[in-house]
Parts: structure tokens; C-alpha cells; sequence
């Protein structure tokens, strides 16, 4: 008898030493055990981030913190401007939480923010932010500011998932980079952190309210690290964002994650860029189209609805003059959302001028084609909107499609 209670006690402290998850009430996106080895993989041998929440639980635990001690890190953490961010104030500030003094050098010797601002270009709808990451290589990060009809202002994060991009769609400045690596979760979480830093930093009206994955690269290609940012995001002491607020923008380039986060991250909004709905121009468009057939991407969309409840999935359609702006275009598009059964609706995009689309000769169509398309899918009982505000940003080459960094 005793020796079988000493069995258990030795399989519980072994469970939890395996899973030392301690941040788990409040958490809305139940993290995967599978993230340990994907956490900061591009940090320098230096401090890990305090966004790295793998890392901290693992401490809390080696620790003997409790979870209501990683509670009022965060709490310190997201109230902090830059000057209560000083490790002295953070120490009198952990210590008024009743943190151990000992506990206390050792967090802050081991943790730290890692990521910082290197530049900010103001656009007319927001700012484009160059971030530079522990390991040195820079990327883009991009603060839209959306305002009410009743004057209220918003933001909406659009966050980086990888150092430019694997996928090399021919009108993206990002696939130009190739894929120069993967963002750890704390990488991506830490871009929204600087991002409402900066807003109240510079006393701007509003707060973030939204977070897009539709800044560099493909998340889908980056799913554990998006999808543990996805647990911070909307973990009720972290940003505390609703699921629902949350969107991952994917290229579709495999079924199997689409339905992977469908199961795991139900509520999180899916966008998926489709930018033609018939194979063969989907291909030109999109390389990586090739594996995957128009109709399984369908199905994959399918499986989302499910899941989602019915709240179906956002397409992105880039328009592009003379190449899928056409009449046989638009009936294909309308086919494609008419067998979806209204749960999808669709974004029609301008094209913004890369360097990448001009290889191709890519246009702008004029404002009449573009809504002649958008009048010719309503008409057919479609949901469509003319993203005209994705065009905020040309101005500071912040624009959908015209992130790259030089120097990554
Ligand atoms: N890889 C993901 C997310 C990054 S791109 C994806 O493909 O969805 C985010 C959005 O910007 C996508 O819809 C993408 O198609 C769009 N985009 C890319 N290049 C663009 C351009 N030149 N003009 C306008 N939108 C563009």
C-alpha cells in the first residue's frame, strides 16, 4: 500500500515537473506541450523574454512561485511605461506582491523584454514599426488605427509570424526575403507589447483591440510559436484579448493545419487569401498553390465552419487589373462562396505597388473595375467589402503586402 502511494507521489511530481503549465486560470487557449523546444529559439544566449511563457512557468515552478505571483508579474508588466520598467521599480513592485527577495534578482537576472524598436514610420492610418529581435535580424510590425463612427479609436496589431517568407507570392514584397526564420511566440507576443507601449507611451486616444496575423510571413508555417502567442494574447493576464478578436491570415497552403487550428483555436478568426478561385490562376498568384487543390481548400474551410459554430472564415482577394479582376473571375468566386453557404465572406483588396509585382508588370485596377467586381458579387448574394483602407500605409511602405526588411 505504501510503497504503491510512493509510486503516485513519484508519477505526479514527474507529471509536473513534464508539464509545469502554472498559468492556466484565465487562459482561453489551452496551450500544446509540444511549444518547450519552439520557445526562443532565436534568442542570443542573454536574458529569455518575460513573454516566453514556457520559460517562466518552468521558473515559477523550479521556483516554488505560485501562480497568483505570475498574475501580478503580468499585471506589473502591462500597467509598466518605460520608466516603471527600470529594474529597480520592478523589484520594489514585485516585492510590494510578496514575491521571495531571492526569487526576485533571479527573475529579473533570467528574464527581460528582448525585443526593441528600432524605427517608427508614421502613415496616415497608423505606424509601421521595425522591431529588432534578440538574435539582431529585423522585421515589421504595423499599429492600424481604426476610428468609430461615434469618434471612439481603436487599434489593430498586425503582427509578424516568421523573418520574411517561404512562400514567394508573386505581388508580396516579404516572399522576396525567403524564409530567414521563425519568430518564437514570446517574439510575437513582444511585438504587441511594444505596439501598445507606443500608444500609451505617446498618449494616443484608444487602446489595441484587435491583433491580425497578416504581417510578415505564413503563421500556418509557424503553428506551435502562433499558436502559444495565441494563448498570451488572449490569456486574461496578458493582453486578454476575445479569441474572436484575433485573426490568422493564411496563404492555404495545407488542409491539415487549417483544420489543426480549427480544432485547437476554434474561435480565433481564420483569413484565408485565396486571391483567384479558379486552380490554374490561383497557381500563377501563388506558388505554393500547387499542393493543394482549390476544392480540398474548400472542404478545409468547411471543417472551420464546423468547428467555429458557423462563423465562417474571411477571403482575401487581391485585385489585381487584368489578372483577376475578370467577369470569369468573379463567377468562379461567387461559385466558390455560393457552396459555402454564406459562412464565408469576402475582402476585396487593391492591389498595393512591391517591387515583387512589378517583376509581373501588376497594376492597381481603376476604383470603376474594382467595383464593378465588388457590384457583380453582390449582385450574385455575396458578402463582400472593398478594403479600401488597406491602402493606408503606401505612404510608409506599411501597406498589406509591403512588408520587408533589408537588413533581416
Ligand atoms: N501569409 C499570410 C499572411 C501575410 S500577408 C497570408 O498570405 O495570408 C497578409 C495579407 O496581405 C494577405 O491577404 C496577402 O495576400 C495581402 N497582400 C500581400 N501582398 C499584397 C499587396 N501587394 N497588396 C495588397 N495586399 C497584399
Amino acid at each position: 500500500m505504501t510503497s504503491s502511494i510512493l509510486l503516485i507521489s513519484l508519477l505526479l511530481a514527474i507529471i509536473e515537473k513534464s508539464h509545469p503549465l502554472i498559468l492556466t486560470s484565465g487562459q482561453r487557449i489551452p496551450s500544446r506541450q509540444s511549444i518547450h523546444q519552439h520557445a526562443s529559439q532565436n534568442a542570443r544566449l542573454g536574458p529569455k523574454s518575460f513573454f516566453d511563457l514556457p520559460a517562466i512557468e518552468k521558473f515559477a515552478t523550479d521556483n516554488d512561485l505560485k501562480e497568483h505571483h505570475l498574475k501580478g508579474l503580468y499585471r506589473v508588466l502591462m500597467n509598466a511605461d518605460r520608466s516603471t520598467l527600470e529594474r529597480t521599480v520592478l523589484e520594489e513592485q514585485l516585492h510590494a506582491l510578496s514575491f521571495p527577495k531571492k526569487q526576485i534578482s533571479s527573475l529579473l537576472s533570467t528574464f527581460s523584454l528582448t525585443c526593441s524598436i528600432q524605427r517608427i514610420e508614421k502613415s496616415k492610418g497608423g505606424a509601421k514599426f521595425v522591431v529588432q529581435l534578440p538574435n539582431g535580424k529585423l522585421i515589421e510590425s504595423v499599429l492600424i488605427r481604426h476610428e468609430r463612427h461615434n469618434g471612439d479609436v481603436r487599434y489593430t496589431t498586425c503582427v509578424s509570424s516568421q523573418i520574411g517568407c517561404a512562400k514567394k507570392c508573386s505581388f508580396c514584397a516579404t516572399g522576396t526575403m525567403g524564409l530567414v526564420g521563425q519568430l518564437s511566440s514570446a517574439e510575437i507576443l513582444e511585438q504587441i507589447y511594444l505596439l501598445q507601449q507606443y500608444v500609451k507611451e505617446e498618449k494616443l486616444p484608444g487602446q489595441v483591440g484587435n491583433v491580425v496575423f497578416m504581417g510578415m510571413g505564413e503563421p500556418l508555417d509557424n503553428y506551435d510559436a502562433v499558436h502559444e502567442a495565441l494563448r498570451g494574447i488572449t490569456h486574461q493576464c496578458l493582453f486578454g484579448l476575445k479569441a474572436k478578436k484575433v485573426t490568422v491570415s493564411t496563404v492555404g497552403a495545407s488542409a491539415q493545419k487549417i483544420r489543426a487550428l480549427a480544432d485547437e483555436a476554434p474561435q480565433v478568426c481564420l483569413a484565408l487569401s485565396l486571391h483567384s478561385a479558379i486552380q490554374s490562376s490561383r497557381e500563377v498568384l501563388i506558388p505554393s498553390a500547387i499542393s493543394i487543390h482549390i476544392d480540398d481548400l474548400g472542404d478545409a474551410l468547411d471543417y472551420h465552419a464546423c468547428k467555429s459554430g458557423g462563423r465562417g472564415a474571411m477571403l482575401e482577394y487581391l485585385l489585381i487589373d487584368g489578372i483577376n479582376d475578370s467577369n470569369e473571375e468573379a463567377r468562379a468566386l461567387t461559385e466558390f462562396c455560393l457552396k459555402r453557404e454564406g459562412s464565408v465572406y469576402v475582402n476585396l483588396i487593391p492591389y498595393n505597388p512591391t517591387l515583387a509585382g512589378d517583376d509581373f508588370g501588376f497594376r492597381t485596377p481603376l476604383d470603376e473595375r474594382i467595383n464593378a467586381f465588388h457590384d457583380n458579387l453582390k449582385a450574385s448574394g455575396v458578402k463582400a467589402l472593398v478594403r479600401w483602407s488597406t491602402q493606408n500605409g503606401r505612404d510608409a511602405n506599411g501597406a498589406c503586402g509591403q512588408l520587408v526588411s533589408s537588413t533581416a
